[in-house]
């Protein structure tokens, strides 16, 4: 018989009920046993869903109030010392302020895990942090799911993917120096599982998957001896890419099992033909929507069953945390898209075409041929849709003109005609693009989505909204002005909405951090351009005042960053499609006056893979779908980009050859830290690095922004340098942002005195 698994469910819930009880509960509305009951009831919904698919454990341990990371931080007892909690008696508060922050303590950081959009909070490890088990959150979890009938497998991040994902705070040290004290803990830990009756445990390592020194390597053998003495069979996963590299030192572990992520890598699969342990292929997409055409999964798994019988278990690839709940409740997607629906799969339905695979292996493919003619029926429709496919899309792609992604000089002749035109003084003045999105904007939008505002009402008070901006703008004297961004309710949304192959769900909600959630457009089709999405606005905008008017659009790799992408044709192939319908856009920008234009990218970075070996394939189409988003514009129209706040340094060629004509950057946190880079690197083109912080109400003093902007000008000649706020302003409000502003111009204006 096939074992069939979980790594981990969504905790949210279908309808975000999670969030919600989180969010009263932090209000007060709501007492703590109310949450308790809630996330109890939830939990109990998932594992009734593992085990009606037939799942031969329920997994547990991976329900968080906030993040597995937290949790495991408590468990291990390495909290943050500087909150002064006690990690053995933490309560429920006490784990929320550590997450959130408190009156004294600013939250523990938060940061990606991995390439998902999820974000884990970093463990702070310190040279003298000592560990102590606790392993109440995962031994409560198995008492409650055993109580409800269940047989189950308990989800633990391993030691060295938890000490790798940390920082070193205090005093320098390398916190590898940790290992020798944390191991006897987790066997702690382990040990405790183990004696509430669990016969396997799953460890996450996905760390396996990075680029990891050689010691940190060499160290799983004698961390995995120690762990290996616990009296529970380990199964250690790996997901998020391959570890085919690594396939002798994880064939060696003495661990009873190991998880491949098989969607990301199926190729890994032949390093590891002659592994004889369990075997967990990770064969249905957990980071993903797309329905899998069975049939062709069954290719793969049944000859791995007729080698490796009982020792073989099927998966999804890695936690379903990063899919949607449940298909099931998009009704009005499956009406307006039947083909697209048949083409989905959420959690809920992943877990059914596990089932369905278990039923296969175990009986036959006959056993669920209805099933199994559906799947391919669904992968079918797909392979032909002439609604997903055009022919003039692919067409225009393989027809681009050589050099379409250059502009037609370099940017030193460029520079020379858009000063010409724009005539502006030095260091000109900017914003990124968005003003504060106040709640009458977004009362007016909800109420236009339901129907209760007309169109004509609706675009009237976002007109009223621009002209607000432009007038406040004229008042501050910026020099590049930006229409406010106003009619978007989300820079990716705005887009997919207009652009044709682009579908939203309603409740298709994943997980970002603690309560708050996003929901990706999916991109199913060939991507184009029906008709222009900005230049109304911007012209409008532009109609209002004497000043330049920067048209704003968000860029390729940004758009399908913070999408669903289909996965039928490469990403590089999608990201080349949106960018050329944006071409257009630019086109017609520039058509209507608009000469001054900001394509954003501030997802640009995060897109890097995993493995440093394959950065340069991403950084070079990632560059070319940014360079075309602009093709055939004119030398003197003016190409702004904008990023958020990143790592650039290791990548800062790679920024240069997007060949923008001025880059904004966030740079005020880092006290012009990044910059140096820059300067360092001696990037060719403008810059203007964000003289302050845009993520908090403060209004920073005079003196703070002059010395910013004095450290830009060390590193940027002064020809070159603009000024403008970290990022956009969309989440702060009128009062701050005049005072911000105000201060930013008053240095600016002082400083340029300084030049005559
Ligand atoms: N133009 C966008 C804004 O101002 C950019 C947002 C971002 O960088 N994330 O809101
Ligand atoms: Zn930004």
């Amino acid at each position: 018989m096939t074992t069939l698994h979980i790594l981990g469910f969504p905790r949210v819930g279908a309808k975000r009920e999670l969030k919600f009880a989180q969010e009263r509960y932090w209000r007060k509305e709501i007492a703590e046993q109310d949450l308790l009951d809630l996330a109890k009831a939830l939990r109990e919904k998932n594992w009734k869903h593992q085990a009606e698919a037939n799942a031969d454990f329920v997994a547990v341990g991976d329900f968080t109030f906030y993040d597995h990371i937290l949790d495991l931080q408590v468990a291990t007892g390495a909290i943050p010392a500087r909150f002064g909690f006690d990690s053995q008696n933490l309560t429920l508060d006490q784990y929320f302020q550590l997450a959130r922050g408190n009156k004294e303590q600013f939250a523990i950081e938060m940061t990606k895990w991995f390439d998902t959009n999820y974000h884990y909070l970093v463990p702070e490890f310190q040279k003298n942090t000592e560990f102590k088990a606790n392993p109440a959150h995962y031994v409560n979890q198995i008492r409650e799911a055993k109580a409800a009938g269940h047989t189950v497998k308990p989800v633990v991040v391993g030691p060295l993917t938890f000490l790798w994902l940390g920082k070193e705070k205090g005093e320098a040290f390398n916190r590898f120096d940790l290992l020798n004290k944390l191991v006897p803990v987790y066997v702690d830990i382990l040990n405790a599982l183990a004696a509430e009756g669990a016969e396997w445990i799953q460890i996450d390592e996905p760390a396996l998957t990075l680029d990891l020194p050689a010691e940190w390597l060499e160290a799983y053998k004698t961390v995995y001896a120690e762990l290996a003495k616990v009296n529970a069979k380990l199964l250690l996963a790996t997901y998020f890419g391959s570890v085919a590299e690594h396939a002798e030192l994880l064939k060696a572990l003495p661990v009873d099992g190991l998880h491949l992520d098989l969607v990301r890598a199926p190729e890994q699969l032949a390093a590891f033909e002659n592994y004889s342990k369990v075997l967990s292929a990770g064969v249905i997409e957990g980071r993903n929507i797309w329905r899998a055409n069975l049939n062709n999964v069954l290719d793969v798994v049944e000859p791995l069953k007729a080698k490796l019988g009982e020792n073989l278990w099927i998966a999804p690839s890695c936690s379903l945390l990063h899919t949607p709940y449940d298909l099931s409740v998009e009704t009005q997607l499956q009406a307006k898209n039947p083909d697209l629906y048949s083409w989905l799969a959420f959690t809920l339905q992943k877990v059914k075409e596990l089932s369905v695979l278990k039923q296969a292996l175990n009986n036959g493919r006959d056993a669920v041929a209805a099933q199994l003619s559906e799947s391919e029926r669904a992968a079918k429709t797909r392979a032909e849709s002439t609604v997903i496919h055009k022919a003039e899309v692919a067409d225009r792609l393989a027809n681009l003109p050589a050099g379409a992604d250059q502009r037609k000089s370099p940017f030193a002749e460029r520079i020379k005609l858009q000063n010409a035109w724009l005539n502006l003084p030095l260091l000109p003045t900017t914003n990124i693009g968005s003003f504060p999105q106040t709640s009458e904007i977004r009362q007016a939008r909800a109420a236009f989505k339901k129907g209760d505002l007309s169109l004509a009402d609706y675009e009237a008070a976002m007109k009223k909204e621009i002209e607000y901006v432009v007038r406040r703008q004229e008042e501050l004297d910026l020099d590049v002005l930006v229409h406010g961004e106003a009619e978007r309710n989300d820079m990716v949304e705005y887009f997919g909405e207009l652009l044709d192959g682009f579908a939203f769900t309603k409740f298709g909600w994943v997980q970002s951090y603690g309560s708050r959630c996003v929901k990706p457009p999916v991109i199913y089709g060939d991507v184009t351009r029906p008709e222009p999405m900005t230049v109304r606005w911007s012209q409008y905008a532009a109609s209002l005042t004497n000043r330049v008017m920067k048209g704003m659009l968000t860029g390729p790799v940004t758009i399908l960053q913070w999408s669903f992408v289909r996965n039928d044709i490469p990403r590089s192939t999608v990201c080349k499609q949106i960018a050329v319908a944006l071409s257009d856009e630019v086109l017609d920008l520039e058509k209507a006056g608009i000469k001054v234009i900001q394509i954003d990218e501030p997802a640009i970075r995060e897109g890097l893979p995993l493995k440093r070996a394959d950065w340069d394939a991403y950084l070079q189409w990632a560059g070319e779908a940014f360079r075309l988003s602009s093709m055939g514009c004119q030398d003197d129209t003016q190409i702004h980009t904008h990023m958020c706040y990143s790592e650039f340094n290791d990548i800062l060629p790679a920024i240069a050859a997007l060949d923008a004509d001025v880059i904004t950057i966030e740079t005020s946190r880092s006290d012009m830290e990044l910059l140096t880079a820059f300067g360092d690197f001696k990037y060719p083109n403008d810059i203007g690095p964000g003289v302050y912080d845009i993520h908090s109400p403060r209004v920073p003093t005079e003196e703070e922004i002059e010395h910013l902007l004095r450290k830009a000008l060390n590193v940027v000649p002064k020809e070159r340098l603009w000024v403008n706020p970290d990022c956009g302003l969309k989440t702060r409000g009128w009062t701050e942002t005049i005072a911000q502003l105000k201060a930013m111009m008053n240095v600016t204006k002082k400083l340029r005195s300084e030049f005559v």
